[in-house]
């Protein structure tokens, strides 16, 4: 029998092996709640560009780091994402602001201030919730009940990503997406590595349904046994 405790569930991966179509899917299936902390990364980069901050002075962004208001809608069917009331869900998607977000990401004020936004809103999600990001079996909650590292060849992950991107160059994405994870891997605070106690799932040759069952089962098993 289920129990009222509400489950936690962490999937970290880089971007392009089905980590928000499976967390957002799982979520919806399971009834929780959902959370995508790139978006949030994202927002507060494009409140950087928006408010002509330089990207390449740290001391610059940690200086303004507590200022932007971001408020992230949980509902999986309609994740929402605003900056100081603005609907960004959009803005955070550009070429320019996916360029920037490694750098602002990895200031400790930056990772401090969203950490904490996170950790809040984990806390308060009564029928569970599932957080994607890079960091959130490692440093934003280690104690999730399940833990999964999403991970995929380049090659297959920049054939998605471009996809999405509708028809952009494989060559070119498959190169800043190796860039984007070489930044996130070095950073200082909170690298992106995979949590000890992950469970890791390589997705190449999974399909979307196959990777969601999976995650599903996992979340089950651990609702079963609380
Ligand atoms: O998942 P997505 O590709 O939207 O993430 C955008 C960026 O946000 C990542 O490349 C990384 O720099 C940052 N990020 C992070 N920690 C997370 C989630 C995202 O540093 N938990």
């Amino acid at each position: 029998m289920e129990s009222a405790q509400p489950v936690v569930v962490a999937i970290d991966g880089p971007s392009g092996t089905g980590k928000s179509s499976t967390s957002k899917a799982v979520a919806a299936q399971l009834g929780m709640s959902y959370l995508d902390t790139g978006a949030q990364y994202r927002a507060i980069t494009w409140w950087m560009v928006h408010h002509g901050i330089d990207v390449a002075d740290p001391s610059a962004i940690a200086a303004v780091a507590g200022k932007p208001e971001i408020v992230s809608g949980t509902d999986p069917a309609e994740p929402t994402i605003l900056v100081d009331g603005v609907d960004v869900a959009g803005p955070i998607r550009t070429d320019e602001v996916t360029a920037k977000v490694s750098a602002v990401s990895a200031v400790p004020e930056v990772r401090a201030r969203i950490t904490e936004l996170q950790r809040s809103l984990a806390g308060s999600a009564e029928r569970g919730i599932v957080v994607e990001g890079r960091d959130i079996g490692t440093t934003v909650l280690p104690d999730a009940d399940v833990k999964v590292f999403l991970t995929a060849s380049a090659e297959a992950r920049a054939a998605r990503r471009s996809g999405e991107l509708q028809g952009a160059d494989v060559h070119s994405t498959r190169d800043a997406l190796l860039k984007r994870d070489a930044a996130d891997s070095s950073r200082k605070t909170s690298p992106f590595v995979k949590a000890g106690d992950a469970l890791e799932v390589d997705t190449t040759e999974l399909t979307l349904a196959q990777v969601i069952e999976c995650v599903v089962m996992l979340v089950e098993e651990k609702r079963a046994g609380k």
